[in-house]
C-alpha cells in the first residue's frame, strides 16, 4: 500500500525532531553531529538565535501580502545582494529550481528584447543539476532524472565539463547563454578550474552570450568566499540562488545585471510567495552573517581544517577512498568502488554522523559554516571510524 507520504525518497529511519548549532536529534534523543546541512542549507545550523529572533518578530508582526504590494523586507535583502554582487537587480523565488528557471526566463527574454528571439538555446553541463520541475531536468537531462517524464522542453544542449574547445564550438547564432555550476554539487563535488571559469566569462564576452551560473550549492560563503565564482575572479551576468540564503527558511533568488534582466518588464514573471516577509526577514539577517569578511575567513580556516584531517583519512584507507575533492566546506569523498560512497553514508549514521551522497560515488561533507574547530575534530573522526568499519568489513 502507497504511504501517505508519497514514496520518491529513499528514506532513513532516523526522524529529527530538534536541531542546536551543528547537531540534530532523532525522536528518541540521538544526537548526530550534521555534516549534510539539510544539503547545504543550514549554513547557520540550527535554531541559529539571530534567524530564531529575525524569523519570530516578523511572524509576529506580518507573514504575507503579495507582490501586488512593496515588501520592505524584500527591498532591503535585495539591496543587500546588490551591495554585496556583481548584480544590479534580483527577482525572489522560493526554491532553487525555480530560481534556475527565471534565469532561463529571462536570458530568453533578454534576446527577445534585444529584436533576436532566435537566440534561444541554452549550454549546459554534462553531470550538472539544476533541479527538479520539467525545464531544468530539460536543462540537465541525467536518466535518472528525465526516466518517463518525457517530452523534455527543447533548447538546452549539453557538452562536457572542464573543455573550452568543445564549448567553444557548441556556441553558435542561436546561443542565448551558458549555465554551469562553479562546483558542480549533485554530480559528484566536481570543481570547475578558475581558467575554465575565465575562458567562460571570455567566450560569453567574444560571442555576446550571457553567463549563468548556478550557485544554489557552492554559494552563500560555502567555499570561504560569499560566492564561489569570486575565487576565479569573473561575474556572470545572471546568478541563481537559495539553498544557503534562507538558512532553513524556503528562499531562492535570482540576480544579474541590469542589461540581462533588460527584457524582465512589468507583467513577464511573477511568483506568490517569493520574497514573501518572513523569508526575506530571515535572508536579510543570514546575509549580514555571512557576508562578513571576518566570518569568511573564519570559514576558510575551519576548511583548512576538515580538508588535512579527510586527507589524512583518505591516505589511512586507500582501499575504501581515492581522493578529497572540492573547496571550502564543499567537500568531497570520491570512493573506491561501486555504491561504496552509500556504504560510507551509512555507517556514518552509526558514528551518529549525518554525511550525504552523490553522484559518481562521492561522499559529500557540508557542514554548516559555523562549524567549531572542536565540532569539525569530532567529525573527522566520525568519518575516519565509519571507513575503518568498512575496513574491517572487507578484510573479514
Ligand atoms: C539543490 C540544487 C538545485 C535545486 O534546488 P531546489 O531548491 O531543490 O529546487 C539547483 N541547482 C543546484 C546546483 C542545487 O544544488
Amino acid at each position: 500500500m502507497i504511504t501517505p507520504v508519497m514514496p520518491t525518497y529513499a528514506r532513513t529511519e532516523m526522524g529529527f525532531v530538534k536541531g542546536e548549532g551543528s547537531w540534530v536529534i532523532d525522536e528518541d534523543g540521538n544526537k548526530y553531529l550534521d555534516a549534510g546541512a539539510g544539503i547545504a542549507v543550514s549554513v547557520l545550523g540550527h535554531a541559529h538565535p539571530r534567524l530564531v529572533q529575525a524569523l519570530t518578530s516578523q511572524a509576529q508582526a506580518l507573514w504575507h501580502t503579495s507582490n501586488l504590494y512593496r515588501i520592505p523586507n524584500q527591498e532591503r535583502l535585495a539591496e543587500l545582494l546588490v551591495d554585496n554582487t556583481f548584480a544590479d537587480t534580483v527577482f525572489f523565488n522560493n526554491s532553487g529550481a525555480e530560481a534556475v528557471e527565471t534565469a532561463v526566463k529571462m536570458a530568453r527574454r533578454h534576446w527577445h528584447a534585444c529584436g533576436s528571439p532566435e537566440r534561444n538555446e541554452i549550454i549546459t553541463l554534462e553531470h550538472a543539476f539544476h533541479g527538479r520541475t520539467l525545464g531544468m531536468i530539460s536543462a540537465a537531462p541525467s536518466p535518472k532524472l528525465t526516466d518517463g517524464f518525457a517530452p523534455l522542453l527543447p533548447g538546452f544542449r549539453q557538452v562536457v565539463a572542464g573543455d573550452l574547445d568543445e564549448i567553444a564550438s557548441a556556441v553558435g547564432e542561436n546561443t542565448a547563454a551558458i549555465l554551469v555550476e562553479p562546483i558542480l554539487g549533485e554530480g559528484g563535488i566536481i570543481p570547475l578550474s578558475d581558467s575554465y571559469l575565465k575562458g567562460l566569462r571570455k567566450l560569453c564576452n567574444d560571442h555576446g552570450v550571457l553567463l549563468i551560473l548556478d550557485e544554489i550549492q557552492c554559494g552563500m560563503g560555502r567555499t570561504g568566499k560569499l560566492f564561489a565564482h569570486q575565487w576565479a575572479g569573473i561575474a556572470p551576468d545572471i546568478m541563481a540562488i537559495a539553498k544557503g540564503i534562507g538558512g532553513g527558511f524556503p528562499l531562492g533568488a535570482c540576480l544579474a545585471t541590469e542589461k540581462a534582466a533588460s527584457g524582465m518588464t512589468v507583467g513577464t514573471h511573477g511568483s506568490t510567495y517569493g520574497g514573501n516577509p518572513l523569508a526575506c526577514a530571515v535572508g536579510c539577517e543570514v546575509l549580514k552573517i555571512v557576508s562578513d569578511e571576518d566570518f569568511l575567513q573564519v570559514v576558510r580556516r575551519t576548511a583548512g581544517q576538515l580538508r588535512q584531517g579527510l586527507e589524512a583519512i583518505v591516505a589511512g584507507h586507500p582501499n575504501v577512498f581515492e581522493d578529497v575533492r572540492g573547496s571550502g566546506l564543499m567537500l568531497g569523498l570520491k570512493c573506491r568502488s561501486d555504491n561504496m560512497n552509500m556504504e560510507v553514508v551509512s555507517a556514518g549514521y552509526d558514528q551518529r554522523i549525518l554525511l550525504v551522497p552523490a553522484a559518481d560515488n562521492v561522499v559529500r561533507i557540508l557542514p554548516p559554516l559555523n562549524i567549531s574547530p572542536f565540532e569539525v575534530a569530532t567529525l573527522i573522526q566520525g568519518i575516519n571510524r565509519s571507513a575503518q568499519s568498512l575496513d574491517s568489513k572487507q578484510d573479514a
